[in-house]
């Protein structure tokens, strides 16, 4: 198995452990990363390499956004005033 010790960012190859910490880091921020191996390598994976790190940080920001913005559902009062009306048609 080859291994490169160092990540040469400006040589634009993408390392194979920064191609699984994209593949994983969206269920990491969910909390649905349940292998703990996997979320360990990626933890440490983050911890030293600036580029997925910063696009962890980028998911976790869009994700917080999205749950701020969501909507509460449409009341159920509204609903069954809507289906008596078409009900009494
Ligand atoms: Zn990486």
């Amino acid at each position: 198995m080859t291994k490169h010790d160092h990540t040469d960012h400006e040589s634009g190859i993408i390392d194979s452990d920064c191609l699984e910490a994209f593949d994983h880091v969206y269920a990491y921020i969910n909390g649905e990363l349940h292998d703990e191996e996997t979320r360990a390598r990626i933890e440490h994976h983050l911890s030293h390499c600036k580029s997925c790190y910063s696009r962890a940080e980028m998911e976790r920001k869009i994700n917080e956004r999205l749950k701020m913005a969501e909507k509460p559902s449409p009341p159920e009062q509204m609903k069954k005033r809507l289906k008596d009306l078409i009900d009494g048609l």
